[in-house]
């Protein structure tokens, strides 16, 4: 058919329409919903309970109209019977700080969370108490766009510390307030996240929290967000000095506001010390300790924090809030918004190295708010990521390689304990043992970026990581949402990175078959792929003159090859590799009795799990 102008004016109009449609499509294509809440919290230290009202502003910025919601009561988890307990019973290598102990719980010692009464709009909803979550049958929909107000009464009693949250923690701070409230469970553009409190791991739904707490006068408050009265209260928060003015029975009204998060934790014991250490860029640092004999590593260890602040500041994005508090609570180390709950009792460097991590996940987790039940590795394992790159800073120990624990801890997984392995895009509650979930999301996790530096290129990768704040900061991003930023700072194909090393538990393995002359000026390095899973490879030519020469080998399915100057040596790009050839030849400009040695990713970022043939000629194990 012979196309006529007017048909090419057509075409050309549909096209561009096309373009436009698809160009606002995708800039639209993003929503999350956002909830204010205001919460009222009245609370009795004799017998560990509290009486809460809150009032919820919700905006359904999705696209649905939605005739439910649901809402986490994590309280719940803790009694005989629950979830986590029966899950607890029967994993076969149970977290010892739950073992059997909700089981034996007495009624006073149990957590709870119930509905006294809740509105939309001022109409009372129907809704059930289903574990560790309420389904809430709504009076009407809420349209599309629309903002509608819940209003709740409910009481709670704080459980005995069990995990995380709770009552009396090994270190005897009186009260872990995490998971406390009624929550609203996020829906997003894969639905409802109504997700059971089984073992771990939260998603929630960003927005402004106004949080007013009365409490007896002996009580400090560390928590998330900023303290609105700090003229009332002193205690460490004010400049001057305050003699707090309790009420008529003998409580202090605590008034913080937090904006612009997807949690709210706080902590109370009458016995906290709070220091308050300043960043140059003025964000405050709290720290909120018990006198003992750890005193010393609790004043030491506030230097390191603001050097590891700075650290990931500079390189990671800039920490997007006016506070941080790191709160002695408890029962490990626990991330939330703007505050962490942490125990001390361990060795200086355990308390360095916690306080790094936790403070790390304000990025990951705290402002990429990533779905940890469904991706924990991209909270866990990134956050684990930045915290070597940043141990390494602050104690300035420069290895090789600063993730090579977390490799050996992957290479471990995937090789000794082979067939326990489960695939990265395993649910966090469901991974058949606690071990597996912990090196998988923690070590590969931490692998998985290691690699990606590797893969894409140490320029390319620092700036993806930027971007990757800079574009989805306040946001939940996926997978899928982090590819696409490594694709288009690298202008790499990266499908099948994802694929095979989230998707799967194929594993690499490469080596160095031989190394012999081609001719008079040029030697063959024979390259052959063991493992499944394919990557491309850096090959470290050391020449007996002490000269290095470094030769990059693209996969042919990256549509293209890495840029790397962090690589001593030139780079030389060779031939692409098609993955399902198990041998490759490399050639190279170098006459075979000037090669002292070869060696695959000199590096040490990419995790082959049997580098003794990585090298040659072979080091004798
Ligand atoms: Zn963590």
């Amino acid at each position: 058919m012979k196309i006529t102008e007017l048909n090419i004016m057509k075409y050309t109009f549909l096209f561009i329409t096309l373009l436009c449609f698809t160009g606002i499509a995708n800039a639209q294509d993003y929503w999350q919903q956002a909830v204010d809440y205001t919460m009222d919290i009245d609370f009795n230290h004799e017998n560990h309970q509290f009486k809460g009202i809150q009032k919820l502003k919700y905006t359904n910025n999705s696209p649905d109209d939605l005739d439910k919601v649901f809402y986490h009561l994590y309280f719940n988890a803790f009694q005989p019977g629950s979830m986590m307990d029966v899950r607890s019973r029967n994993i076969p290598d149970p977290d010892k700080r739950v073992g059997d102990r909700i089981s034996k719980l007495k009624p006073n010692e149990i957590g709870y969370q119930n509905i006294v009464s809740l509105t939309m709009d001022g109409i009372p909803t129907t809704f059930k108490t289903v574990g560790t979550i309420l389904e809430v049958n709504l009076p009407k929909p809420i349209k599309a766009g629309e903002t509608v107000t819940f209003d709740m009464v409910f009481q709670a009693q704080v459980p005995v510390q069990i995990r995380r949250s709770g009552r009396n923690n090994m270190e005897g701070i009186d009260y872990s307030m995490t998971q406390w409230y009624p929550k609203m469970s996020e829906y997003d553009k894969e639905g409802w996240h109504a997700n059971p409190y089984v073992g771990r791991e939260f998603h929630g739904v960003w927005g402004d929290f106004d949080v007013t707490i009365h409490m007896d006068n002996k009580y400090t408050i560390g928590g998330t967000g900023v303290l609105q009265n700090p003229g009332d209260i002193g205690k460490g928060y004010a400049t001057e000095d305050v003699t707090p003015e309790p009420t008529e029975n003998g409580k202090l009204r605590w008034h913080f506001k937090a904006e612009n998060v997807h949690d709210f934790a706080w902590a109370a014991d009458p016995d906290y010390v709070h220091d308050i250490k300043m960043l140059n860029n003025g964000t405050k640092i709290h720290f909120f300790y018990q006198v003992d004999s750890l005193i010393e590593n609790w004043k030491n260890v506030q230097d390191y924090t603001v050097k590891s602040f700075e650290f990931v500041n500079a390189n990671f994005g800039e920490y997007a809030y006016s506070d941080y508090s790191i709160i002695q609570g408890g029962d490990g180390g626990m991330e939330y918004p703007m505050a962490t709950l942490i125990t001390a009792h361990g060795s200086f460097k355990a308390l360095v190295s916690v306080i790094v991590h936790e403070s790390i996940h304000s990025w990951y987790q705290g402002m990429m708010a990533t779905d940890e039940s469904k991706y924990p590795w991209m909270d866990e394992g990134f956050t684990t990521y930045v915290q070597n790159l940043t141990l390494s800073h602050i104690y300035g120990t420069n290895p090789v390689n600063p993730n090579i624990r977390s490799q050996k801890g992957y290479v471990y997984l995937a090789t000794v304990v082979e067939k326990e392995q489960e695939p990265l895009t395993t649910h966090a509650d469901h991974y058949k043992k606690n071990m597996v979930y912990g090196i998988s999301v923690y070590s590969k996790g931490a692998v998985f970026l290691d690699q990606m530096d590797y893969i894409v290129g140490h320029q390319a990768f620092m700036s993806g990581m930027m971007r990757y704040y800079n574009e989805w900061k306040f946001k939940h991003p996926t997978p899928d949402d982090f590819k696409r930023i490594m694709e288009k700072e690298s202008g790499l194909e990266l499908d099948w990175y994802f694929e095979q090393f989230i998707g799967t538990t194929n594993s690499i393995n490469y080596a160095i078959v031989d190394v012999d002359k081609k001719d008079r000026n040029s030697t063959a390095i024979e390259l052959k792929r063991i493992g499944e899973m394919p990557m491309p490879l850096d090959i470290t030519v050391t020449l007996k003159d002490g000269g290095l020469k470094v030769y990059n080998v693209p996969l042919q399915i990256m549509r293209g090859e890495k840029t790397d100057t962090s690589v001593p040596g030139l780079m030389v790009v060779s031939e692409d590799w098609a993955w399902t050839n198990p041998t490759f030849t490399l050639c190279v400009d170098v006459k075979e009795k000037e090669i002292e040695k070869v060696e695959i990713d000199a590096s040490m970022r990419m995790a082959d799990t049997d580098r003794t043939d990585n090298v040659f000629p072979k080091v004798k194990k």
